[in-house]
């Protein structure tokens, strides 16, 4: 071993910066997907709520109103046509089974039953009135 090969050798210019530049670089990195680590576990913690709380509401809901297999929801978007005989005889059948248990829907289906009132135009003046100067 002679003494040149235990001579340090300057860096060549500029490789100084450039190693700085590359741990700065990784510093930045690693922050950057820290945050977005914690941000995506909050994201994911809220959406696990949300749904939660979602799961927990519509099951809810199905266990209080459902009557003969059909939520209130299926039985008032078919109400209008109840009755017509435009639905399947069975489909009919369970909605009377629903309506017969369930208040809420039975009043609705009344609501829809009732004749048209005439009462708002026939309560208008004639036009010879109207237009009287
Ligand atoms: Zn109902």
């Amino acid at each position: 071993m002679n003494a040149k090969d235990e001579q340090w050798d300057a860096c060549p210019q500029g490789t100084l910066p450039r190693m700085l530049q590359a741990v700065e670089e990784t510093h930045r990195r690693r922050n950057i997907h820290r945050v977005t680590s914690v941000f995506a576990g909050v994201l994911l913690a809220a959406a696990t709520v949300w749904f939660g709380v979602q799961v927990a509401a519509y099951s809810s809901h199905r266990s209080q109103d459902t009557y003969a297999d059909l939520t209130c929801a299926e039985v008032q978007n078919v109400l209008k046509q109840y009755g017509h005989g435009v639905l399947a005889a069975k489909l009919e059948e369970r909605i009377g089974a629903h309506l017969r248990r369930c208040r809420h829907c039975e009043a609705m289906r009344q609501k829809l039953q009732q004749p048209p009132s005439h009462h708002s135009w026939r309560t208008l003046p004639s036009p010879e009135v109207a237009m009287a100067p």
